[in-house]
């Protein structure tokens, strides 16, 4: 059920249109039904039981990135992309999933489905490796290969320092364990340089925001809840995430999913108040004595998830200039969205390439050799993206990690 007030958000719209050109999805599609105005609309006519929910209005709903710009944009303050979200799960409850989806919530709520559904994909990617094969279900959906061994099969759970100066508990996300494992690593690696201990509860699932997404609230629920048993721990200093979603969702979505669902917030909040991106925890330390010289030229990326949602800008940047010899150029349009959001490049590939497009643009325009990016998705997309350019596309942890002087 939609609560109350996100019902009357809709008639906050005073139909200005301050949102539709900042929106990435009508800026290229131009058309009202997908504008952030239109969209809002048409939930009105629905709450106020004047239109069906059907296929077309679904098509149109998912055609977008959550990327909180047009959020951002209100003069009225309308919580639109909240509206939205919330709509595509009122949608998932009464329309039947469609079988992506379902697979989508079946895999990311277990422990085991997951491993075990990439462990078959590896497999059918080894047997065919030499073969043009695009039978699997990762080759269809176009997702980064998952590495051959999980970050937590690869690192053990308590990474320790001879002289603690602190303990972090460390929220990997499925996208740094299983696809993008070096940025784990490089997270242990400087931290422990740090002095921090590092854990990697075992037990942790993915943060459930893709399935909140995709309009599976009940379905996050699970992950929700383990989650908080998990990394509510008094006994440490902060939970670290590297991704900008992980981190939204353990920040805020949890609290405001579980209120919306009359549930008790009070341990997300808690949570909330314990979560740190890794730029946030680095930017309390004196780096610059670690670090050695690499010459070259990077420029940033802002992912929604982590600017818009987080309001965290300048600590990724500062990092990157704290590394001698590397210039931070900046992009035209650095926080304007890639187009790697809310599983839009598997659902409209045509729209996400299109406005992805214009991000590289941007960056090849910087002459960088290097984009960094604390989201795993934008990483994806931008990569996707550039093609055969050699640009190297990294977390900006890794550009830190790889500057890191030999102990
Ligand atoms: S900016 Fe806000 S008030 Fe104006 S049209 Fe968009 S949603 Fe409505
Ligand atoms: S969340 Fe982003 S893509 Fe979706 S309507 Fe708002 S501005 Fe457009």
């Amino acid at each position: 059920m939609i609560t109350k007030e996100l019902k009357e958000e809709v008639y906050k719209c005073i139909k200005c249109g301050l949102c539709l050109t900042p929106c990435p999805v009508y800026n290229l599609l131009r058309f009202e039904g997908v504008s952030p105005r239109g969209r809002v609309q048409l939930i009105k006519k629905i709450l106020e039981g004047k239109t069906e929910l059907s296929e077309h209005f679904q098509s149109l709903l998912f055609t977008c990135l959550l990327c909180e710009t047009c959020t951002a944009n209100c003069p009225s303050g309308l919580k639109t992309d909240r509206l939205m979200k919330i709509m595509r799960s009122e949608i998932q409850e009464r329309l039947r999933p469609d079988w992506p989806k379902g697979m989508l919530g079946n895999l990311l709520r277990d422990k085991s489905r997951l491993p075990f559904f990439l462990f078959c994909e590896r497999t059918r990617e080894n047997l065919f490796s030499s073969q043009e094969d695009k039978s699997g279900l990762l080759a269809d959906c176009e997702l980064p290969r998952p590495d051959s061994k999980a970050l937590r099969q690869q690192v053990p759970e308590v990474n320790p320092v001879p002289e603690p100066k602190g303990k972090v508990l460390y929220f990997t996300g499925c996208a740094t364990n299983y696809f993008f494992p070096n940025v784990g690593k490089s997270v242990i690696k400087v931290l422990n340089r740090l002095g921090m201990e590092v854990i990697l509860p075992r037990g942790q699932m993915c943060c459930g925001l893709p399935l909140f997404q995709a309009g599976g609230r009940k379905k996050a629920l699970k992950n929700i809840r383990e989650n908080l048993k998990l990394f509510n721990r008094k006994d440490v200093d902060a939970v670290v995430v590297d991704c900008a979603a992980c981190g939204a969702a353990l920040k805020k979505e949890y609290a405001q999913i579980l209120e919306e669902m009359g549930e008790d917030a009070k341990p997300a909040k808690e949570l909330a108040g314990k979560v740190m991106d890794i730029s946030q925890i680095l930017a309390r330390y004196d780096l610059g004595k670690w670090l050695k010289p690499v010459p070259g030229r990077v420029t940033y990326h802002d992912p929604c998830h982590l600017g818009r949602s987080q309001g965290i800008r300048e600590e990724p940047r500062n990092l990157l200039r704290r590394i001698p010899g590397l210039e931070l150029v900046e992009m035209a349009g650095a926080d304007a969205c890639c187009g790697g959001g809310a599983a839009l490049p598997w659902e409209h590939p045509d729209v996400a390439s299109g406005i992805g497009r214009n991000k590289v643009q941007s960056i090849r325009e910087t002459r960088a050799t290097v984009v960094a990016s604390g989201c795993p998705w934008c990483r994806r997309q931008i990569g996707e993206n550039l093609g055969q350019d050699p640009i190297r596309v990294l977390h900006p942890i890794e550009v830190i990690a790889e500057a890191l002087q030999e102990s």
